[in-house]
């Protein structure tokens, strides 16, 4: 039998949320967040506390390579399909776990939780030592009013909590209590909790722990990521390849037709190296060559996203974020122009953030210097990323 597992519901649509901002349309647990999505917030903070593995999302159908691209790299199993309301993605997603394995305890998490603290959380596995149903509350520091026929009359806030997740639950219990009531509709778990007759225990939630709803609790939750990162440092790189025999060449991760090729131990691209020692630059990591030696059969041909991956790793290891890239593909031909679309997607993609964080730009060196000769094409690059105070 496993310990505690996390169930992430993550299957809204988030339209509330998705009022204002720059991604429109975008569920908000895919939206970026200080550098990440919502959802890869959420999920690490789970994954720190109780493994990767144990560490399962619902979703909807629809968002399926959403939820891949967000959570690319953490381990975690591959999500779960909810349903139409939030308790049938719970039940769903409770359904399919007991399918896969046996665990003690649940902790059922809003994936529009991003900032959940390891504190809760693991005051919410605690008190499922004494009982059967956990829930974070905090007090209500406002004073409350009740709106009745256009006066404002007071409302004592004594004993008044707010609930927040995760919720905390045994196991089997909270599952046969929502096969049993799946036919009511409740506010949270721990409302159903209560009509099953499981007891129920509160721990001190925390103010930090907002739920994203609207688009001003998107701005409060966006300070709050970037305050938590003020190491803000940049890397710059560069590279050359050579033309040689060929009718293509990769830049930028996408494979371009030309009349020449580029000559290289990897794929030769120029533009995905110089990032690659961007980033390696910012956090003071060495170069591409110290990472991937030429000298190393293994990466004769290999595709250089490989390499940047593995930079965007390491930054994502030090707990940091990228907050921009900018690469510039200096050469006469090809054409970037046409391409650059399609660069930009694959760079944020190799990455996973936001395209709004990457740019690809191209220029020439008027017919000057070995690009101008059309010997071979340059790059450079710079990175910015953000890490967390040390
Ligand atoms: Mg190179």
């Amino acid at each position: 039998m496993t310990g505690t597992i996390a169930l992430i519901v993550a299957a809204g649509s988030g339209e509330r949320a998705n009022a204002a901002g720059n991604q429109p349309g975008l569920p908000k647990q895919y939206r970026d967040l200080g550098g990440l999505p919502v959802l890869r917030h959420t999920v690490r903070a789970f994954a720190a506390e109780l493994g990767p593995d144990f560490v399962f999302t619902v979703i909807r159908r629809q968002d399926r390579e959403l939820c891949r691209s967000a959570i690319a790299g953490l381990a975690a199993p591959e999500p779960i399909i909810g349903g139409a309301r939030r308790q049938d993605s719970v039940r769903l997603g409770l359904e399919d776990v007991a399918g896969q394995i046996s665990p003690a305890k649940v902790l059922i998490h809003d994936a529009a939780r991003p900032l959940v603290s390891p504190a809760v959380i693991s005051r919410v596995i605690e008190g499922l030592n004494s009982a059967d149903a956990v829930a974070p509350m905090i007090p209500i520091p406002d004073t409350l009013r009740r709106k009745d026929q256009g006066a404002f009359g007071l409302v004592s806030r004594d004993h008044l909590f707010r609930t927040q997740t995760p919720q905390g639950f045994a196991f089997e219990p909270i599952l046969q209590a929502h096969r049993r009531y799946a036919s009511e509709s409740f506010t949270d778990d721990i409302a159903l909790a209560e009509r099953a007759g499981l007891k129920v225990v509160g721990v001190m939630g925390e103010e930090m722990n907002i739920k994203i709803t609207t688009p001003s609790d998107f701005e409060l939750a966006q300070r709050l990521v970037l305050s938590a990162l003020p190491d803000v440092r940049t890397g710059t790189g560069f590279d050359v390849h050579r033309f040689a025999d060929g009718d293509y060449v990769w830049l930028c991760g996408i494979r371009i037709p030309h009349d020449f090729g580029l000559e290289g131990h990897s794929d030769a691209d120029a533009g995905l190296h110089a990032l690659t020692d961007a980033l390696l630059g910012a956090i003071g990591a060495g170069d591409i060559g110290s990472h991937f030696p030429p000298t190393d059969e293994k990466w004769r041909g290999a595709g250089s996203w490989i390499f940047l991956a593995h930079a965007a790793g390491l930054v994502r290891d030090l707990g940091g974020v990228i907050a921009h890239t900018d690469v510039t593909l200096i050469c006469e031909r090809p054409k970037i122009a046409p391409h650059r679309d399609a660069m930009r997607r694959r760079v944020a993609e190799i990455l996973a953030i936001d395209i709004e964080r990457v740019s690809i730009k191209a220029t020439t060196t008027e017919g000057l210097g070995f690009t101008g000769r059309r010997e071979g094409l340059a790059a450079q690059a710079v990175a910015t990323i953000r890490l967390p105070a040390r």
